[in-house]
């Protein structure tokens, strides 16, 4: 038996004796063993299942007093809060946004939404997210500043806005970020989809930027079935976000008088009952993750697979554990045998620029996010639930 599939056998078994008896052991699976069944059958009884009800206002509250942001407002997925955040944040049709390569669709495609383009940067090594020196490298290079708005001097559009992503739940180096889009008045929208629980010293993600968003997909560290969040400490963004997420309906007791076109994108009250009862659960469920992160972290110590660790200064959730393998090869052989051994694995995304509808859009060159690409791989990262059972 060669040395790297003896090294794979110990891995499976490895992951197996923490998920047993699951079989096959999925990446990232939901737990809900709170008060979910109870709040839905709370909704269906009221009848308060669509979007009027008090579970939504509920979730909202829950998730300011978690990430301290000042506002909290919900959507029906993280894309409909990252269309209506940019929106928000002054990004109209032909404008340019920087986004990161090394990405989640979800990000470009809102950007799309709008009219406008995305130009991608480069990510930082340690923290798989945005990176902070090629932002200021791209500003530098090709950002003018005309009456105090950003300009591309080489497409000759306006750059809008910034969207950092804090990658698997790992913070990005926001603080440079933000300071470098402050010197060509960029505003930032932090994709802060996979970071709910993540901070930058003691400041959550998400909260560093003119808005944030949060996902609640069914494979993020909470999930609603499906869902998002739009977190700001601007009261002015917060009342449009409200107001053009819920079809800009001017409150009246019986007319229908609406100010503008506005988006049908409120959560219903339904996920949002989900939604309360995983955030009674939420610090259970990071401080497993964190739990299970250290376990990986001692199994690979000695491996010459790398085992993804928080950037410093930070504290991450560990939503989703990564290994960075040496090589394609390598990285191809880890996906196959994994998951023909009932390991469910899989590799970090596409670079959004390979992607047919983006091949177009300026980059600068991407060189730290095309190493990644060919070698980091996701694994099971779910909350064992023996051990919540156990409580
Ligand atoms: C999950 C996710 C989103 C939002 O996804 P939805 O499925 O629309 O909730 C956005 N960005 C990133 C990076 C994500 O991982």
């Amino acid at each position: 038996m060669s040395q790297i599939v003896s090294a794979l056998n110990k891995f499976e078994d490895f992951v197996k004796s923490i998920y047993a008896p699951e079989t096959p052991v999925l990446l990232h699976r939901p737990v809900f063993e709170g008060n979910e069944k109870t709040y839905l059958t709370e909704c269906i009884d009221s009848n308060f299942v669509s979007s009027v009800g008090a579970k939504v206002t509920e979730f909202e509250q829950k998730i300011v007093a978690f990430t301290g942001a000042k506002y909290a407002i919900a959507t029906v997925n993280g894309t409909a809060a990252l269309h209506v955040a940019l929106e928000l944040a002054g990004v109209i049709r032909d404008d340019e946004v920087i986004c990161q390569a090394l990405s989640f669709i979800a990000t470009c495609n809102a950007v799309s939404y709008i009219g406008a383009k995305p130009v991608f940067v480069d990510v930082d090594m340690a923290t798989l997210g945005m990176s902070a020196e090629a932002v200021k490298a791209f500003l530098h290079q090709h950002a003018e500043l005309r009456n105090g708005v950003a300009y591309n001097k080489t497409s000759g559009r306006r750059i809008s806005a910034c969207v950092p992503m804090h990658t698997f739940g790992h913070p990005c180096d926001i603080v440079s970020i933000v300071a470098a889009c402050d010197e060509y008045n960029i505003p930032v929208v932090e994709d802060a989809a996979e970071s709910l629980g993540s901070y930058v010293g003691k400041q959550h993600s998400g909260t560093f930027g003119l808005l944030g968003i949060l996902s609640f997909n069914g494979n993020k560290i909470i999930t609603t079935g499906g869902g998002g969040m739009i977190i700001t400490n601007d009261p002015v963004l917060a009342a449009r976000a409200k107001h053009i997420t819920t079809t800009a309906k001017i409150p009246h007791p019986f007319e229908y008088v609406h100010d503008e076109i506005g988006y049908n994108y409120r959560l219903p009250n339904l996920n949002a009952a989900l939604g309360c009862a995983q955030m009674e659960q939420l610090d259970y469920f990071i401080s497993q993750k964190r739990e299970l992160a250290s376990r990986y972290e001692a199994f690979f110590s000695n491996s010459d697979m790398t085992f993804i660790k928080q950037p410093k200064g930070c504290e991450s959730n560990y939503w989703l554990n990564a290994l960075q393998l040496d090589s394609l090869e390598q990285r191809n052989e880890f996906l196959e045998h994994t998951n023909a051994n009932g390991v469910m694995t899989r590799p970090i995304w596409r670079l959004m620029n390979c992607l047919e509808m983006f091949k177009d859009c300026q980059h600068d060159g991407l060189s730290n996010a095309i190493w990644l690409e060919e070698r980091i791989v996701n694994i099971p990262s779910s909350v064992p639930v023996v051990a919540l059972k156990k409580e």
